[in-house]
């Protein structure tokens, strides 16, 4: 019978009235941090819980894709688990949702190890790396690609620079480390060729923006954009344009001079040929001068590409009108515009 942890672990999952102690062991989690109110349906708080689940589920049917890990047994996913506070202030108020601060958790079984990735690639030399789309990945000798994509940070560390908390390590046997670390949300897997998933196969399927052709996908896709589609949403959502993600897009938008919130159904023949035109200048330069400077290389290096509206430049003037820079929260993550060159058309 599947082992459930609600029915095994009746005195964590379903504690009497009574007030009592109980031991609780150690157990494995996934687990997500993140701040803002839990019922904004375009918040982190729900991407967290989205992405927990999908996690788990894909690893609950891992022996239906044909790898199945040692020890594996038959379960029930356990129930969320979560942590809630505010930051200890002066004004501190519970009954503000939008300055809770959360871990959402999801129990996993015992046979989900770090041991997992170590029987994989233990030994395994690296022969290549491949990007594509919003994936990096590392080949391996013996055929398993380990693949990190979207908030996945990667160093080249000494040992005596290895920080006390890591997502992975890789020991390489020139003595260094790579250090695979996650800010908010990010995966980290190995898989072999053939790999059966959807993001992974957009991502590689997908025409780069700064290659031919990209200008026939980009017509298409806005062709088929919803109503209420914001601009944000249609260049960093549903897998459109795999690569351009929250970090390039607010420079797209600015040198096109669109408000992240506007609807692109609003956007006249004009803009939206500049749009175009913006995605490929800016995914150019940004390519070209070794990534963002809001972002680190292997070595810890920032890129070379000055970013122009980024946690770097907020709440000073924009060099093009003088207006501040303003940051907002908008669909599960920070937005930056200029609101005089970038104004709102309703
Ligand atoms: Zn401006």
């Amino acid at each position: 019978m599947a082992t459930d942890y609600k029915k095994q672990d009746k005195e964590l999952y379903q504690p009497g009235t009574e007030p009592s102690v109980v031991d609780v062991p150690e157990m494995t989690f996934i687990r997500v941090d993140g701040e803002g109110d839990p019922n904004d349906p375009e918040g982190e708080y729900a991407t967290a819980v989205e992405l927990l689940y999908a996690l788990s589920y894909a690893i609950k049917m891992m022996p239906r894709s044909g790898e199945t890990p040692e020890g594996y047994f038959e379960y029930v996913v356990p129930p969320l688990d979560g942590y809630w506070w505010v930051d200890d202030e002066p004004d501190s108020d519970f009954r503000d949702k939008s300055k809770y601060r959360w871990t959402a958790m999801l129990r996993q079984p015992e046979f989900v190890t770090p041991e997992l990735f170590e029987k994989q690639i233990g030994g395994a030399r690296i022969e290549r790396a491949e990007g594509f789309g919003i994936f990096a990945e590392m080949v391996f000798d013996n055929g398993k690609r380990l693949s990190v994509g979207d908030g996945i940070n990667l160093r080249l560390l000494t040992d005596d620079e290895v920080p006390k908390d890591y997502q992975l390590r890789l020991a390489l046997s020139d003595g260094r480390n790579l250090v695979f670390t996650v800010a908010m949300y990010g995966g980290i897997n190995i898989h072999e060729e053939g790999y059966f998933n959807k993001y992974n196969i957009a991502s590689r399927e997908a025409l780069p923006p700064i290659g031919e052709g990209f200008d026939t996908v980009f017509r298409e896709r806005l062709a088929e954009s919803k109503p209420n589609l914001s601009a944000k949403a249609f260049l960093a959502t549903e897998q459109r344009f795999p690569g351009i993600g929250n970090g390039c897009l607010q420079d797209i938008l600015f040198a096109a001079r669109i408000h992240p919130k506007r609807k692109v159904v609003t956007l006249s023949e004009d803009e939206r040929a500049g749009l175009l035109t913006t995605i490929m200048e800016v995914l150019g330069e940004m390519t070209r001068l070794g990534g963002r400077d809001t972002e680190k290389d292997l070595l810890g290096n920032t890129g070379g590409y000055r970013t122009v509206m980024s946690k770097n430049t907020v709440l000073s003037p924009c060099a093009v009108c003088g207006s501040t820079i303003v940051k907002e929260n908008y669909m599960g993550g920070s937005v930056y515009y200029c609101p005089g060159c970038q104004k709102m058309v309703e």
